[in-house]
């Protein structure tokens, strides 16, 4: 079969053109191929001579190729066309050329092919296509929302999480300024003036890292956002690729945790008081026992020896029989308050004169002070006289008790804006400004002073829950080292001139 006879000239071209070359018999049967066919399909040219052409091309193609070359042969026309190919390893060789045909006295006698391999051009094509489906697959399941803008902050990408999460959907952002629309109006110029200074310096301090803002939704609320933007320059333009994520929930799981971790604390505070209270409660309630014990063993003592019992055991027995009593009541007032089951008899009276009375009573009970009544309102009070009077005992003995250097209590009450107003003033070692909010705490003590001065810090909790049944107040003014004067008002039911006259 010595079809082919190519001169010298022609069988150089044939041999170093970088185009592939190939003749076939009529049957499809490969007559020669040159080297850079051969190279290409990875064979030997000798190797490939003989051979079916349809053993290098893919079965996908066989139909097309068939059909193209008896077209050819049949002359209608010479035009380019693709196939694609199969190298010795199986791998795909896209090829673009045309086929001719050699007629000899009318007859057929081979075709030509002649092709250029644009397998890396196709792929590339075929890849890049790819990866814009990869792209917009990628855009399309973002859990982020994922925003291009140009730098004209106009928005060329708004993918279906950011339609989700800020409301707009695509069609109303794609290629409006991106400020109009999610920049919330505080923060417009700032962003701006930062869009600004990248496009000048190259610097962006909020680029390449997570940060938490606020952002405005569709609807005109803000919202907490977690955004990072990264920067890219394709062929001289800057483009701004954003991904964001609602952070809404996790702002609020966030401050939840932060209650709860603030309830935790309170509640170990409170612990920490209730055990120290517990330890205080003991030694108060123990101290004026022992005591009481002590007078009354002398008291069997005197009895048993015949001898008569001398006068003072008998007041000092009931003395710490009465702060024992004051304790206990105490701490069942903070039961009862804790419980909301305090209950007052509220009735009317002379307030001025349920003062002197009171204060009369209290002076038996120290030593050490002087109680002056400075001042008195004729008044009228509606309340519950022993609840009122539990109040003043407890803020002249917190006087008494907290000025161990001073001998005088002063006490007054006067008539102001229909509110009879009482206070209580010593100068003893005061309270500093940052306790002074907590003094009426349940259980608190001033640290310094707990060491010092006995008590049970429920005093003032319970004077100031009375107070406040009575619709009044109760607060205090003091200076470390000066002293303390402590208020309470309460609503006046008229003026005792009229209804109680002397
Ligand atoms: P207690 O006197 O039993 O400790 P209170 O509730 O009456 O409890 O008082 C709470 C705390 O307030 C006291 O422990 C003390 O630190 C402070 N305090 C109360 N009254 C005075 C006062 N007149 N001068 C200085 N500190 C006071």
């Amino acid at each position: 079969m010595k079809i082919l006879n190519l001169d010298a000239n022609f069988r150089d071209l044939f041999d170093h053109t970088s185009d592939l070359i190939h003749f076939l018999d009529m049957e499809g049967r490969i007559l020669d191929v040159n080297p850079a066919w051969a190279a290409t399909m990875g064979v030997r040219p000798g190797e490939a001579i003989g051979r079916d052409i349809y053993e290098f091309i893919d079965r996908q193609s066989h139909d097309r190729y068939k059909k193209y070359r008896s077209q050819i042969v049949t002359g209608e026309g010479i035009r380019d066309a693709e196939f694609e190919f199969i190298g010795a390893d199986g791998h795909p060789i896209i090829v673009e050329g045309q086929i001719g045909c050699f007629y000899e006295a009318g007859e057929a006698v081979y075709t030509r092919g002649v092709f250029r391999n644009v397998t890396s051009k196709r792929l590339a094509e075929i890849a890049l296509g790819k990866n814009q489906k990869r792209l917009s697959a990628f855009l399309n399941s973002a859990p982020s929302a994922v925003i291009i803008i140009d730098e004209h902050q106009t928005v060329l990408e708004w993918n279906p999480k950011a339609e989700t999460i800020f409301g707009f959907p695509a069609e109303e952002v794609l290629n409006h300024p991106l400020a109009d629309i999610i920049i919330p109006l505080q923060f417009r110029e700032a962003h701006a003036r930062g869009m600004a200074h990248f496009l000048r310096t190259g610097e962006g301090p909020v680029l390449n890292k997570t940060i938490e803002v606020s952002a405005l939704h569709k609807d005109g609320y803000e919202f907490p956002i977690s955004l990072s933007i990264s920067s890219v320059n394709i062929e001289g333009k800057w483009l701004f690729i954003a991904f964001i994520s609602d952070i809404t929930e996790y702002k609020q799981l966030q401050e939840e945790i932060i209650l709860n971790q603030a309830a935790l604390m309170q509640s170990r505070v409170l612990d920490d008081k209730k055990d120290q209270f517990l330890s205080m409660a003991s030694h108060e309630l123990k101290t004026p026992l022992t005591s009481l014990k002590a007078y009354i063993q002398m008291m069997e003592r005197s009895v048993s020896a015949g001898s008569p019992l001398p006068p003072q055991f008998l007041g000092k027995a009931s003395e710490y029989i009465k702060k024992l009593e004051n304790l206990i009541s105490d701490l069942l007032d903070v039961s009862k308050i804790r419980a909301d089951k305090m209950a007052y008899n509220i009735q009317r009276f002379r307030f001025d004169q349920f003062l002197v009375e009171t204060l009369e009573s209290l002076q038996y009970t120290t030593a050490t002070h002087h109680i002056v009544l400075e001042q008195n309102a004729h008044a009228i009070c509606a309340g519950d006289k022993a609840r009122i009077e539990q109040v003043i005992q407890n803020l002249i003995s917190n006087a008494i008790k907290f000025s161990p250097e001073a001998a005088k209590v002063s006490v007054g009450s006067q008539l102001k804006n229909n509110e009879i107003e009482v206070f209580v003033r010593d100068q003893g070692i005061g309270v500093g400004a940052a306790q002074l909010d907590h003094l009426f705490e349940r259980f608190y003590r001033v640290d310094d002073n707990e060491m010092k001065f006995p008590g049970l810090g429920i005093g003032l909790f319970i004077s100031r829950e009375i107070i406040e049944r009575h619709h009044g107040k109760l607060w205090v003014e003091s200076e470390p080292g000066k002293g303390s004067t402590f208020y309470f008002s309460l609503p006046a039911a008229g003026s005792s001139n009229s209804e109680f006259p002397n």
